[in-house]
């Protein structure tokens, strides 16, 4: 049974044999941070594959349960000085024990009928909106809960949208991918986004085709579903021929930057594709910045102090954010540093329904962080940030304003 089950992972040895289990990954682990366990963590996990790899113990619904308690949010692979690529060792080994758990059940069969048959996706989005949308406009309401899907009425959001929204003086052309989060949970940071492309001088280019970027499915080792849905996205940006792509969530433009080189490299043709893809694919914060500093962008003043989350995938998988540079050009504006503002909000895609307390508990922490910062916003550079953090400050009423820092900028930018 062994065998069978952990046949992917047993082919990583090497990568777990450079664990010098130091201990750093501990203290970076939101999920461990929040309960304490030390199977949660990297350096538990390691100890536990090899022990599952040379049999001596038996793997288990519990500790299947280990490996999807897990955010995929890199800090771990960030912090180790071993350079141990964690990621994809939990992914892997979620893969593996998938069948052992009804979440991991869940979860695959949910992959298979939703982002992998994009025509059927549509409609369920639609329904869902249907049956538990809020208002287009109304962003308190776009919640994450046991019982809440975060779906607008009237979405998906990209067939309200042009495909095309033209500048004036032209500096280049951007293509926009909008992500899950912003097609069907929070429309205005489309718009915002839209806005400040334009006031940048970016031609904003809008496939209409384009599907779900499939970090879902990589985040869970159904390579299948992830190569397929990249294989649509990198031919239909490609032929675009603009300047550069980016997406308002950093896990999406991560996806299209880093995780598409790992996913066809038996196939030369697909991999220089996915290779010219990842080459346009930019940072939102860092094309702005760029603007800023060619003095095509131009802010007006926000006389309030805020302070700032760094959204994982940007922090960790892709170059770092501007954001910083951008709020800091700002008149008015005082920024207060959110102590472990690396920290994951808790979003995490899929793992906010599957682990919706632990999920919830890690969001609370960052907002009571936040709040103790004395700032009257929390800026995130991811929409799903937004939409987890949101929750707490709803049932909270604690007031801190939550939002995209696109959304602030596309307040104040002076056209
Ligand atoms: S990816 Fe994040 S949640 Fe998962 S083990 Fe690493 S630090 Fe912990
Ligand atoms: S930080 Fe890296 S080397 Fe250190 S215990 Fe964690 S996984 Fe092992």
């Amino acid at each position: 049974m062994k065998e069978k089950q952990l046949n992917e992972i047993s082919l990583r040895t090497d990568e777990l044999d450079k664990c010098v289990n130091c201990g750093l990954c501990l203290s970076v682990c939101p999920t461990y941070l929040v309960k304490g366990n030390e199977g949660l963590t990297a350096r538990g996990k390691i100890v536990l594959l090899k022990a599952l790899i040379d049999e001596s113990i038996e793997v288990s619904p519990g500790i299947a349960d280990l490996f999807d308690d897990c955010l995929t949010c890199y800090a771990c692979q960030t912090v180790c000085p071993a350079g141990v690529k964690t990621q994809r060792l939990w992914t892997t080994a979620r893969q593996d024990m998938s069948g052992l758990t009804s979440a991991g059940k869940l979860k695959h069969a949910g992959l298979y009928w939703t982002i992998n048959k994009p025509k059927l996706f549509e409609l369920e989005v639609k329904l869902a909106g249907l049956l538990s949308g809020f208002d287009k406009d109304d962003h308190r309401q776009a919640k994450l809960g046991k019982q809440s899907l975060p779906i607008f009425k009237g979405a998906p959001y990209i067939r309200h949208l042009d495909g095309e929204y033209p500048v004036v003086n032209e500096v280049g052309s951007v293509g926009l991918l909008l992500g899950c989060s912003v097609n069907l949970s929070t429309p205005w940071v489309a718009d915002a986004v839209i806005k400040l492309l334009n006031a940048a001088g970016w031609r904003v280019v809008i496939p209409k085709e384009q599907v779900c970027c499939g970090a879902p499915a990589i985040n869970n080792a159904s390579w299948d579903i992830a190569r397929k849905l990249a294989v649509h996205n990198i031919e239909l940006f490609n032929k675009l021929n603009v300047d550069k792509v980016i997406s308002p969530d950093g896990t999406c433009s991560s996806a299209f930057s880093h995780d598409y080189l790992e996913l066809f490299q038996s196939d030369r043709e697909l991999q220089s594709e996915a290779e010219k893809l990842a080459e346009i694919t930019t940072d939102l914060g860092h094309l702005l910045a760029e603007a800023l500093d060619d003095g095509r962008l131009k802010l007006g003043k926000y006389k309030k102090a805020i302070t700032l989350h760094d959204s994982c995938h940007i922090i960790h998988v892709g170059r770092g954010s501007r954001w910083r540079d951008l709020l800091n050009a700002v008149d008015g504006l005082e920024i207060r540093e959110l102590p472990y503002s690396d920290h994951c909000c808790g979003f995490g895609g899929s793992y906010a329904f599957f682990h919706n307390d632990t999920s919830y508990k890690i969001a609370e922490r960052k907002i009571n962080q936040a709040i103790e910062t004395g700032a009257e916003e929390i800026l995130v550079g991811s929409p799903g940030c937004a939409l987890r953090l949101q929750s707490v400050v709803n049932n909270t009423n604690s007031g801190i304003i939550v939002r995209h820092t696109a959304e602030l900028l596309a307040e104040i930018v002076v056209n």
